[in-house]
């Protein structure tokens, strides 16, 4: 093996090394169980998914800069969300800001299909040549107003918005199949609730799981973005 293979194969080892380290310590001590979510979070190479200038950082207990002021979850966050949405080899499953494409591998593992919407043209470039390249095959990524959903390819069985809501969009309601769950952050700029909503029986019921701090969702259920860089609903 050339000096340069055999280097490139440490790093993996010691990619893979704080990996588990990172599943042990900030997800099955922190109380995720479900074994199929601390799997996929195994299975997902984050140093993939981050700027080459973070990747001493990608297994780090914290969200890291991905570009154009934007971050990928911590990794604590990624698998609390999987976990909640409560997903089925068989479900189709929507994300809402799908940034650097990372919490959509995750989902790939759990779900049947995931479709991942994106706001950010440039961002939307580089997580579908990511995704192709690590072999996601089961991943379909759009650019568009994911606070719209993607009504195309409803109804699914979970759908999980990534960004920071003023309220919960109706319209992603409507997009959930019978039995289906939307987790969605809600809140203000600053600071927001991670919220569960169920829906059954034409009911929907809603729990709030724990407070939570993510980029806000912009389009036309989102926040407007003024000219200043201030947000008004
Ligand atoms: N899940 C991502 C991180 C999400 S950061 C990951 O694993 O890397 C939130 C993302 O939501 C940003 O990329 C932002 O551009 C996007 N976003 C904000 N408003 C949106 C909207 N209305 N529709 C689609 N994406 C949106």
């Amino acid at each position: 093996m050339s000096a340069n293979g055999a280097g490139t194969a440490t790093a993996t080892l010691q990619f893979d090394s704080a990996r588990k380290e990172m599943v042990a310590r900030q997800i099955r001590e922190r109380g995720i169980a479900s074994p199929r979510v601390l799997d996929a979070m195994l299975a997902v190479p984050r140093h993939e998914f981050v700027p080459a200038s973070c990747v001493g950082e990608a297994y780090d207990d914290k969200p890291l800069q991905i570009g154009e002021a934007q971050t990928i979850s911590q990794p604590y966050m990624v698998a609390a969300a999987a976990e909640a949405l409560a997903i089925e080899p068989t479900d189709r499953v929507l994300e809402v800001g799908c940034g650097s494409g990372y919490q959509a591998a995750v989902l790939s593992y759990l779900a049947r299909e995931v479709f991942a919407v994106e706001f950010r043209t440039q961002l939307v470039a580089t997580a579908r040549e990511r995704l192709n390249r690590l072999g996601y095959r089961n991943v379909n990524i759009f650019a568009g107003d994911g606070s719209l959903g993607w009504p195309m390819a409803s109804p699914y069985n979970a759908i999980l918005v990534s960004a920071a809501a003023p309220a919960v969009p109706a319209t992603l309601v409507d997009q959930l199949a019978e039995g289906g769950r939307l987790v969605i952050p809600v809140g203000n700029a600053e600071q927001q609730d991670l919220m569960l909503l169920v829906k059954k029986e034409n009911r929907v019921t809603q729990q709030t799981l724990f407070p939570c701090r993510f980029v806000p969702l912009l389009g036309l259920h989102g926040w407007r973005l003024r000219p200043d860089g201030a947000l008004e609903k």
